[in-house]
C-alpha cells in the first residue's frame, strides 16, 4: 500500500532543539528521522517531508541549509506550491524565530510575504504575480519581477 509519510515538529519545540543542540545537529537527526520514517513505510521518493507545525497545528514544508554551524530555513506552506520566506539561524540561536511565527500566523489568514521585498499582502488578491512558488507585491511586479517572470514564460 502506498502512503506519503511526513514528520513534523512543532516550531516551539524546533526553537528549543537549535538553541540547546545548534542548527548542525537539530538539522542532521531530522533528516535521520525522517529517513526511518521513509523507509518504515516503504516510500520511494526523494523529496523530503520535514514539516514544522505551527500552534494550531498547520504544518508547512521547510528545507534547512547549514554551513559551518551557521544557517536559514526556508518555508513554504505544506504543498510546497507558495514559498513563505527564509530565516536565519546561528548555530546556539534561532535569529528570526518570531518572524516565522509571524509568517506562519499570517498564512492561516492568508497573507503571504512578498517573496521579493516581504511585504505581507493577501494571498487571494495575488493575481498572476507568481513565479514559481515566488509571489510578489503589486510594486515588485510592476517594478521587475513582471518581467523576469515573462522572460521565463515566453522561453
Ligand atoms: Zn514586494
Amino acid at each position: 500500500m502506498n502512503v506519503t509519510p511526513k514528520i513534523a515538529i512543532d516550531s516551539r519545540a524546533l526553537k528549543r532543539e537549535i538553541d540547546n543542540r545548534g542548527v548542525t545537529a537539530v538539522a542532521k537527526d531530522l533528516k535521520t528521522l525522517w529517513y526511518k520514517t521513509k523507509d518504515a513505510v516503504n516510500y520511494k521518493w526523494d523529496n523530503c517531508e520535514i514539516k514544522v507545525s505551527n500552534i494550531f497545528g498547520e504544518c508547512f514544508a521547510v528545507q534547512f541549509h547549514v554551513e559551518n554551524g551557521e544557517g536559514s530555513v526556508s518555508m513554504w506552506n505544506e504543498n510546497g506550491q507558495v514559498s513563505l520566506d527564509s530565516y536565519k539561524i546561528r548555530n546556539d540561536k534561532f535569529l528570526d524565530y518570531a518572524r516565522m511565527v509571524e509568517i506562519m500566523e499570517n498564512w492561516t489568514r492568508g497573507i503571504v510575504p512578498c517573496s521579493k521585498c516581504g511585504r505581507p499582502f493577501k494571498y487571494h488578491e495575488r493575481e498572476n504575480r507568481t513565479m514559481f512558488a515566488g509571489v510578489f507585491c503589486e510594486e515588485c511586479w510592476e517594478n521587475g519581477m513582471r518581467k523576469e517572470a515573462g522572460s521565463w514564460t515566453n522561453d
